[in-house]
Parts: C-alpha cells; sequence; structure tokens
C-alpha cells in the first residue's frame, strides 16, 4: 500500500449508472464505457469508447474511500461490463479492493454473458473467494429473434449457460429483463420467452425495469422512423403479469419491478408473493390501482 496524497473526490468520468441496490456502495469506475456497446437501446455509454482506467487513478480512489468511505461495506465496479477486464487486472483490483478497504463485505459487477465466456470455472470461484459476492446479469429477453433484433450478441441458451456459470462459482445473480422491447408486434412472445428463461436460469433477484426509448439508439431512430411501435401502458402491465406468471423461481428468490422506469412497483418473494402481485397487475388493469405517472418515471 501507498502514502500518496489523498484526492479531493473520486474519478467518474462521463454518465455513471449503477443498479438501484447498490445505491449506498462505494462506486469505483474501474472501467470506462461498454466492450460490446451494440445494443439498440441503450444510449448509456454512447459518449464512451471502452477502455480499462490506469491503475494510478484506481488507487487514487482507493485512497479516498480509505478515508472517507468506512461506513460503506459494499463495493460496485462500474462501468459497463468491468467482469470484461483482464483476469490479472481484475485479480489485482480486488486484492487492492480488500487491501485498502478491508471492511468491505461485498463487491458487486455488471457481467454479460460474453464477458462471462471469457473467464473459465476457476477464474469465477477466484473473483468470488476475493469478495465478488454479486453479478449483475443483462438478459433483456429469453426471445431469441428479439436477442438478435436487439444485438444483444446472445442466444438464450448461452444467457442460461453463462448466468449458471456465475451461479455456480457463488456469486448471486442479479437479472435484468426489459419490459417493452418487443414493441406491440412481440410484446406476448418476449413476455412468455423471458419468463421461461429466468425459470431456467432461477437467478435470486430478477429486476424489471421498462424500456425508455432514447434518441441517441438505433432502437430510437427505427421508433422516430414509425419502424418501432413501443407498447402502451396497458399493454405493458399485460406483459408484466404474462411475464410473472411464465416465471417459476425457487423460494426466496425475488421479482421487483421497483425501477424508477416502470408504472407499477411491485416486489415479489418466490413462491407465496406472486399470486398477491398478479392480483395487484389485475387491478391495476381495471383501474383500482393508480400508476405511476409518466413524468415521475427515469432511467
Ligand atoms: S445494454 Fe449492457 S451490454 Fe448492451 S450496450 Fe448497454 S451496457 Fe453494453
Amino acid at each position: 500500500m501507498d502514502c500518496d496524497v489523498i484526492p479531493d473526490g473520486m474519478d467518474y468520468q462521463g454518465v455513471v449508472i449503477r443498479p438501484p441496490s447498490e445505491a449506498g456502495s462505494i462506486l469505483l469506475q474501474a472501467t470506462l464505457g461498454c466492450s460490446h456497446n451494440k445494443c439498440t437501446f441503450c444510449g448509456t455509454y454512447k459518449d464512451k469508447r471502452f477502455r480499462l482506467k490506469d491503475q494510478d487513478t484506481i488507487l487514487a480512489d482507493l485512497r479516498f474511500a480509505r478515508q472517507y468511505s468506512r461506513r460503506q461495506r459494499r463495493l460496485f465496479i462500474m462501468d459497463g461490463d468491468a467482469l470484461v477486464m483482464p483476469h490479472d487486472k481484475l485479480v489485482w483490483l480486488l486484492q487492492e479492493i480488500k487491501e485498502y478497504l478491508p471492511w468491505v463485505t461485498r463487491v458487486g459487477l455488471y457481467a454479460n454473458a460474453k464477458s462471462v465466456r471469457l473467464k473459465t470455472d476457476e477464474q469465477l470461484r477466484q473473483y468470488v473467494e476475493l469478495g465478488v459476492g454479486i453479478a449483475y446479469y443483462g438478459v433483456e429477453t429469453g426471445h431469441r429473434q428479439l436477442l438478435k433484433k436487439i444485438k444483444k450478441g446472445s442466444t438464450p441458451e448461452t444467457l442460461i449457460a453463462q448466468g449458471k456459470r456465475l451461479k455456480q462459482a457463488g456469486m448471486k445473480l442479479s437479472v435484468t429483463v426489459l419490459l417493452g422491447i418487443g414493441g406491440r408486434a412481440f410484446s406476448e412472445p418476449h413476455a412468455r420467452a423471458t419468463g421461461e428463461l429466468l425459470s431456467a436460469l432461477d437467478p435470486e433477484y430478477v429486476g424489471a425495469l421498462t424500456l425508455m426509448v432514447l434518441d441517441n439508439t438505433e432502437l430510437g431512430q427505427d421508433y422516430l422512423a414509425g419502424r418501432f411501435e413501443p407498447p402502451g401502458t396497458r399493454e405493458l402491465l399485460l406483459e408484466l403479469r404474462q411475464m410473472l406468471a411464465a416465471t417459476d423461481l425457487a423460494p426466496g428468490h425475488m421479482f421487483f419491478s421497483n425501477h424508477a422506469s416502470n408504472y407499477l412497483p411491485i416486489k415479489v418473494v418466490y413462491p407465496q408473493g406472486r399470486a398477491e402481485a398478479l392480483r395487484l397487475i389485475d387491478q391495476a388493469l381495471s383501474g383500482e390501482v393508480g400508476l405511476r405517472p409518466e413524468w415521475m418515471r427515469a432511467l
């Protein structure tokens, strides 16, 4: 460990995002952007070319966190897919986190099937031993044709197989799916296929976000040109209902739609919670329960 001066803040470059459940975590930006950066709906990292940040910048951030983040027990590594870092660099980073911030009990990161594929089972287990406790895994949909259309770069089989490897290595898995990504045309098949994929993968957590069409994306351009028609609010609720009804998770596993982008926040703990949530969605469909107004929705 070095004894250089403590910087007056952590180094954040460009737009930075983290999962809602990491709101209280130390946010360490170790990579910039996303190595894939091709998904047609995603505008988050359009302004960044993927690269690893240099070790001095990372160490300066860790010095800052050592001084000012003593109460935060969790750390989240940004940006888009930190798991794509070369193995030796990721091991170095996790060892430094342990050295500088020994009170941190869980490290989290985003992962996608392409980056998991680059790692051996042994390497994944090593990350768990070095503190990685949870991976946030972007699935978006379980529908084969739709995965191709949105340029996710994975098939349903790959998403299931690589997600299972994360679980087998000992990481908790939090999967993101995207309501509305199929547009009106694919709403029902998207819901059904995504429920099937989630049931096969059985992650600890599922977070259902609602698509927000952004102008700076390929999908946004399709929308403006009339080639993509997003589902309306009622169709999105039906989609959520169909997806939830098709999703079987192990007892204690959870399905959330409480992200700020959603019209109806739900939190389901399996197995009991699902029937209750389906009733709540039915009440929203019949107008008995109010929805989040459009102006309050956000990414
Ligand atoms: S959705 Fe995830 S994998 Fe796709 S471009 Fe955005 S950050 Fe990268």
